[in-house]
């Protein structure tokens, strides 16, 4: 492809060279290395320009932007969340990426964030286990076993040393699916008829199912003291997945409270429900798991600065390498003012 009229070229990294570099890293290193990345990057939470997500919603799903800044660099990330796309034979959600350059305003990276996606939720559902899980906890329940659960479980198996996943779905498609990839991974993996008999024996309970409904996948009485929840499929109005009594019972850890209140498990409490920060909890300043039969739980939505640190991770990781290539997306004439001249010279002979 001939690139005639513009210098700035932007490094563009598609599916295909995402799982390239996945597998060149290894996919649970990478999980490791973004968790590092986000937890550097939740330790510098306050410098963070921050607002809830700008969402756009449907009778069927969601279309939503993710914007945040360091000072030094700009990313955003572009996301939808439609349940019934599964049923057509489309992802739940897919995503890309921007990262710009704030002194000059430019783009120094467009990427594919599906994968990415998926990598950095399991790498923040497994650093925040890593502060909050019982210690030596060593099997999870996985309720929800779509696009999400390989990676969840991998995560958790890379970074908290999680041994035994238990699976539950109400479609038993999914559930074959995911034991049957996460088969020679070193986990051992139970497929289980309900989500009570997923939970049994679990220290981590993770929920991770797509309905556009206030669902109930853990009741209160499923609930007993000790464990970690980590809930993720609950991150927009009207979709939740816990019964409001195990959040009275739990101590309740967020990313950033203006988008949970909105879109979490705590969208069900009042606006002055407390929760903890999760960033304070990494830094040091407020107290996670306090004791064996606190019941810690992680309402999950998903956060921008996430984004941003994969983002991040993504730059450093591919410079000097073959796992993007250049995209011609940026007019930018050698005479900064002449843009119409650029266009001119550009007339078809
Ligand atoms: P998916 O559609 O691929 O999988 C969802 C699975 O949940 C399906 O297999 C479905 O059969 C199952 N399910 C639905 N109702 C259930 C029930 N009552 N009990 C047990 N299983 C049930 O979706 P996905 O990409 O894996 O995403 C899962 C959820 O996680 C979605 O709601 C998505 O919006 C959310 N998500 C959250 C974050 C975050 O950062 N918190 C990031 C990505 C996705």
């Amino acid at each position: 492809m001939t690139q005639p009229s513009s210098k700035a070229l932007v490094p563009f990294v598609s599916v295909d060279n995402m799982m390239r570099l996945i597998h060149h890293t290894g996919l649970e290193q990478m999980l490791r290395d973004l968790a590092d990345y986000i937890e550097a990057d939740f330790r510098r939470w306050p410098l963070f320009d921050k607002t809830p997500r700008v969402a756009s919603h449907s009778d069927v799903g969601v279309i939503e932007l993710m914007p945040t800044s360091d000072g030094e660099a700009y990313g955003f990330k572009y996301v939808n969340g439609h349940p019934k796309n599964t049923s057509e034979g489309l992802q739940t959600v897919t995503a890309f990426g921007l990262l710009a350059d704030v002194y000059t305003g430019y783009p120094v990276l467009l990427t594919e964030m599906t994968m990415l996606t998926a990598l950095r939720t399991a790498a923040t559902s497994a650093m925040a286990a890593k502060f909050l899980a019982p210690k030596g906890a060593t099997t999870m329940a996985m309720i929800g076993n779509g696009a999400q659960s390989e990676f969840q479980s991998l995560a958790m198996k890379a970074i908290c040393g999680i041994t035994h996943i238990r699976l539950y779905d109400t479609d038993t498609a999914a559930t074959e699916k995911c034991a049957r990839n996460l088969a020679n991974t070193g986990l051992t993996v139970t497929r289980c008829t309900s989500p009570e008999e997923a939970i049994q024996g679990a220290q981590i309970l993770t929920t991770c199912t797509a309905d556009k409904q206030n669902a109930t996948i853990l009741s209160d009485n499923m609930v007993g003291s000790g464990v970690h929840i980590n809930a993720i499929g609950g991150d927009c109005p009207g979709k939740t997945e816990l019964a409001k009594g195990i959040l009275t019972r739990s101590d309740v850890f967020v990313e950033y409270p203006p988008q949970t209140r909105i879109e979490g498990e705590i969208q069900q409490m009042a606006d002055d429900f407390a929760v903890t920060e999760l960033w304070e909890v990494i830094t040091g300043t407020k107290q996670g798991r306090r004791d064996a039969k606190q019941i810690t739980l992680f309402d999950s939505v998903g956060f921008a600065i996430e984004d941003f640190s994969a983002l991040r991770y993504i730059r450093d990781h591919i410079k000097g390498s073959d796992f993007y290539y250049d995209l011609d997306m940026l007019a930018d004439p050698d005479d900064p003012r002449d843009l119409f001249g650029m266009l001119t010279r550009a007339t078809p002979t």
